[in-house]
């Protein structure tokens, strides 16, 4: 059986990024944090629409979850493979640098950048072994351009950023494509309190984005079609930087 581990499904873009990996095929493992409800929102959803999956709960921050929980999922399943990962977890915790608390800092880079590496070198060697592979990390315009306020975000961000090239060069030669979506701003809880109407006003297309607008770009890259788009970073911000 097929697999699709998405980081982060229980709410927001990583939500919608399970209902399209749901719709092409693959059986959804939801990983979440803390919100059960959320995330079983996310699995009831995929399950009335056909489809199937279940929830994986780890902290993505914490390198001893992950390996408990997914390396004991990967051992119990033998009959399943995680063909896509996609690596959407992340937080953002704004302060401009000068007072910016050591947690901040360690918290944001742990959850993008920690994760990212902890999540994909344990999904990595079956999907060497098997020579196909779609890997998709969700980062940011902020990893992209550096915002203020934001130092701790755009150096998680933009570590992700060159981790994507550099694993797209290590694992081409093997069928596994390494890529990145870099969305602007996107309505979900993590934009809630924002602006749109002021912020929107500097958007070309002048609206925020959807996190169907972000899953459709997930859903191109991870699919076998995409075999020759490799180490690059698509960004869904609605014109605001390229
Ligand atoms: P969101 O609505 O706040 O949802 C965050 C998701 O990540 C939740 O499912 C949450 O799980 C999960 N999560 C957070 N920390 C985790 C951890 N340590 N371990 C496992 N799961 C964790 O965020 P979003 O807006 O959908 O953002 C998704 C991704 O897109 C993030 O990487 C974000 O940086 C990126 N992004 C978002 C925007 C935007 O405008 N929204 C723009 C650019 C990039 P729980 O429900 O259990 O808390």
């Amino acid at each position: 059986m097929k697999c699709a581990l998405v980081t982060g499904g229980s709410r927001g873009i990583g939500r919608a990024i399970c209902y399209k990996m749901a719709e092409m095929g693959y059986y959804v493992l939801v990983n979440y944090k803390s919100n059960a409800a959320e995330a079983d929102k996310t699995l009831v959803q995929i399950i009335e629409n056909g489809g199937g999956g279940e929830l994986l709960k780890f902290d993505v921050a914490d390198k001893t979850d992950i390996k408990k929980v997914l390396e004991g999922w990967i051992e119990a399943n033998t009959g399943k493979y995680i063909e896509v990962l996609v690596n959407n977890a992340g937080i953002k915790d704004d302060m401009l640098m000068m007072w910016m608390k050591d947690e901040q800092w360690e918290n944001v880079i742990k959850t993008s950048l920690d994760g990212f590496f902890y999540v994909t070198r344990m999904v990595l060697s079956d999907m060497l072994v098997r020579k196909y592979g779609r890997i998709v990390n969700v980062v940011s315009l902020s990893g992209l351009k550096g915002l203020p306020g934001q130092v701790n975000y755009s150096a998680a961000k933009a570590g992700v950023i060159g981790a994507t090239k550099a694993l797209a060069q290590e694992v081409g030669r093997r069928g596994i494509t390494v890529n990145a979506v870099a969305p602007g701003f996107i309505k979900t809880d993590m934009t809630e309190g924002l602006d749109e109407k002021e912020l929107g006003s500097m958007i070309p297309v002048k609206r925020f984005g959807t996190p169907e607008e972000v899953a459709h770009a997930v859903g191109f890259l991870a699919s076998s079609e995409a075999t020759y788009i490799t180490g690059e970073i698509l960004s869904v911000n609605g014109g605001l930087y390229s």
